[in-house]
């Protein structure tokens, strides 16, 4: 070996040093570089350039047609602020670039007057014709060359740059020039070796940041994307495989007896037999429960595929083994549907107990909300300590601290992207190494899921019971005109003996207006479309009692249209609707729609979902074209992640597992199931990274405290 692998420059090293220690940054622009979010010298290293300029593609301005889409470049030869009367100011611009000279318009720009004549530009746009003359109006516009700079390569990388921070594309680029040349002596610590590196066709990392900021071809820059987006997914790969190797490696789990009574009656008893899913996953969770590793098991299903079936079966495991288990659901409505299924199916069970008259007692279940009052919280407290309490349902009140189990076996988790993995290590917490079982019914991509349940294995209830009938869909317009056919068709289903749900618009604001928003809708429906129908009101704000006494009498068909706010979102359970109209339809999230659709077509009726909207953006168009065409959650979930991107992942969980600056899906897939590869071998033949300090460093400094029990042995 020649060379030492500590010798190269490590992101931490560039991480500890202020951006104001580069010569071209200073005490003036290290205050506007840290506007833009710059504040490091790693920063500045990962703020990657947006694009490439490529000036072998430039048209000549003499050549220029009308009509035309064109790159120019050239030197700004006059900037004029115009202020017409009567109408908004507007900036002019001359360019010229050697052959002729184009008149560029700017409305709603002001700040393009700040541009100094003398300066070198790019302008992308459409050549028109205005006067006379040719022009381009609010074209794109780089500035190329910055005072005194040499902008002579092909290839001229553009930055994101800030006008509010008043930071350059051609700073940025003398800064990151300045940076290259000081780091190229000593090279970059290279995380992966070699090896790996060739076998996968990657370029070393010195390389890397080198032809990302300052390529010479554009297939150089391409792959030094490629190499970086790699890291960054090889970093987040190798903190969730770690993670879950941990959590196998355990072994001091409960093993449990998954064989006794009460799961059998409990099936026995059931007015139904188990789908071949619902078989299939409950042997894996069996299994996993048996074993003396701690199970880690994620359970996706689509809403209605049967999964508390499932989810009462785990709990029940650990019940009938003398151990208790907790449910935590993501909203309180939710947990309070669940804790009455799960009265209602474990009514006719029955668990020991020595000290009563029969030696048995009914399964003990319990419901804990932030609404729990405190003497029935002080009784919960009690039931869990002497484990008259078998299972403990609620939403994350379960992981306050003063919950105190005897003895918790089985935690199950119904998440809907709602928890993290910090809530999840909480709940385990309350128990010593309890068996876990995160469930959603949000369809995510493979890839996806790879990304946020990666530490989990992975179960899944393909197809629903048999039974269901199809969900009609259409987009219907929101005037009254439009509307008024729809209000008919409820009022149809209504005489034929169904039920409807009408879900409120989305407003912005705290949940008290969302509330107010609701009742409008209630009572304006009440006196107009819907008069003379039996309707009930639904949302957070009312007290526990009330809505679940509103449940109760929409499921007994007391109540013909159920008017209520996502709250009914997931886990209401009502057969016998079949039609759902959704009001301002456009401004709900794919997903969020197909849960709400998810309500109806859950009996053996055909259903029909109503999306009243007038659609503005392609974005809320695309969406709602997709709930028309499609009611396969995966498949739908594939359309989201096309149209929003990442973000459709990332939304409301996990900051610290993912700080992707370069990756996105699913456009990197590749790159993914590539880096899990990977961190899959590394980890196989170094399971505690002694021999990689590079790569746990930069696991470490992404996963902050969560890396702690990684890699210890
Ligand atoms: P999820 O929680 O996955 O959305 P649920 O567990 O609420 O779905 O089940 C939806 C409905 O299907 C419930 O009414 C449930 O009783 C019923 N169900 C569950 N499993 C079966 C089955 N194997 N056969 C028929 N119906 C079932
Ligand atoms: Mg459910």
């Amino acid at each position: 070996m020649t060379e030492q692998p500590t010798a190269g420059i490590t992101l931490r090293e560039l991480r500890d040093k202020p951006a104001s220690e580069l010569k071209a940054v200073g005490p003036k622009l290290a205050p506007r570089l840290e506007a833009m979010g710059l504040e490091t010298v790693l920063d500045v290293l990962e703020h990657y350039p947006r694009r490439y300029h490529d000036r072998t593609n430039v048209a000549d301005i003499a050549e220029l047609a009308i009509g035309e889409q064109a790159t120019v470049t050239g030197e700004v030869k006059k900037v004029s602020v115009r202020r017409p009367r009567g109408r908004r100011p507007f900036v002019e611009m001359e360019v010229f670039d050697g052959t002729s000279y184009l008149r560029l318009t700017f409305f709603n720009q002001e700040y393009r007057a700040k541009i100094a004549e003398g300066t070198e530009i790019s302008v992308f746009g459409k050549v028109d014709l205005y006067r006379g003359r040719r022009q381009m109006v609010n074209p794109a516009l780089d500035v190329l060359g910055g005072p005194g700079e040499q902008t002579t390569g092909i290839l001229l990388p553009i930055y994101a740059q800030s006008g509010k921070a008043d930071v350059h594309t051609w700073q940025l680029r003398k800064i990151a020039a300045e940076l290259l040349q000081r780091t190229r002596p000593r090279g970059f610590a290279d995380p992966v070796d070699d090896d790996v590196l060739r076998a996968r066709g990657l370029v070393d990392r010195t390389r890397a940041y080198e032809d990302v900021h300052r390529p010479s071809a554009m297939s150089d820059a391409t792959t030094a994307r490629n190499r970086l987006t790699f890291d960054e997914f090889l970093r987040m790969q190798v903190g969730l495989v770690a993670r879950k190797r941990a959590l196998e490696r355990d072994r001091s789990g409960i093993e449990h007896d998954v064989n006794g009574a009460l799961v059998a009656a409990f099936h026995a008893g059931l007015p139904f037999p188990l789908t071949k899913d619902q078989e299939n996953v409950i042997a894996e969770i069996a299994s996993d429960m048996a074993r003396p590793a701690p199970m880690h098991r994620l359970l996706q299903g689509e809403v209605g595929s049967g999964k508390t079936v499932v989810a009462l079966t785990a709990l029940l495991i650990a019940v009938q083994c003398g151990h208790q288990g907790a449910f935590m659901s993501p909203t309180e409505v939710l947990a309070e549907q669940h804790e009455l299924t799960m009265r209602s199916l474990l009514a006719d069970l029955r668990v020991a107990a020595d000290d009563t008259l029969l030696g048995e007692r009914p399964v003990g279940v319990a419901l804990l909300t932030n609404r729990t009052s405190a003497a029935d919280r002080r009784r919960i407290a009690d039931g869990l300590r002497d484990g008259t309490i078998d299972i403990l349902v609620g939403t994350h009140a379960l992981i306050y601290e003063g919950v105190e189990f005897a003895d918790l076996g089985v935690a199950v988790i119904d998440e809907q992207h709602r928890f993290g993995v910090e809530q999840r290590d909480v709940l385990r917490g309350k128990g010593s190494e309890p068996d876990v079982l995160v469930m959603t019914a949000t369809p995510i991509p493979r890839t996806a899921a790879m990304l946020i349940y990666g530490d989990l294995d992975r179960s899944q209830l393909r197809t629903l019971p048999a039974g269901r009938s199809p969900i009609t869909t259409e987009v219907v317009g929101a005037s009254p005109l439009e509307r008024s056919p729809v209000y008919e068709k409820v009022r149809a289903q209504i005489a034929a003996g169904r039920q409807a749900y009408v879900v409120c618009p989305l407003v912005e604001g705290s949940d008290k207006l969302v509330a107010k928003a609701a009742t409008e809708e209630y009572a304006r429906l009440e006196r107009e479309d819907l008069a003379g129908l039996r309707l009930g009101l639904l949302h957070g704000q009312m007290h526990s009692r009330d809505k679940e006494a509103v449940m109760t009498r929409f499921r007994e068909h007391e109540i013909d249209v159920l008017v209520a706010t996502t709250v009914i979102e997931v886990g209401v359970d009502v057969p016998n609707a079949t039609v759902m109209v959704v009001e301002d339809a456009d401004r709900f999230g794919l997903l969020q729609l197909h849960q709400l659709r998810g309500r109806i077509g859950r009996g053996a009726h055909q259903s029909f979902c109503y999306l009243l909207a007038d659609p503005v953006t392609n974005e809320a168009k695309a969406r709602l074209q997709a709930m028309v065409s499609s009611s396969d959650g995966f498949e739908l979930a594939e359309r989201d992640l096309e149209i929003r991107g990442e973000g459709a992942v990332f939304g409301e969980r996990q900051s610290g597992w993912s700080d992707l600056k370069l990756g996105r899906l699913p456009r990197d897939e590749p790159i993914v199931m590539e880096a899990r590869a990977v961190a899959e071998s590394i980890l196989d033949a170094d399971p505690e990274l002694e021999h990689h300090p590079q790569l746990r460093e930069e696991v470490e400094d992404l996963l902050g405290d969560a890396v702690e029990f990684l890699f210890k042995s």
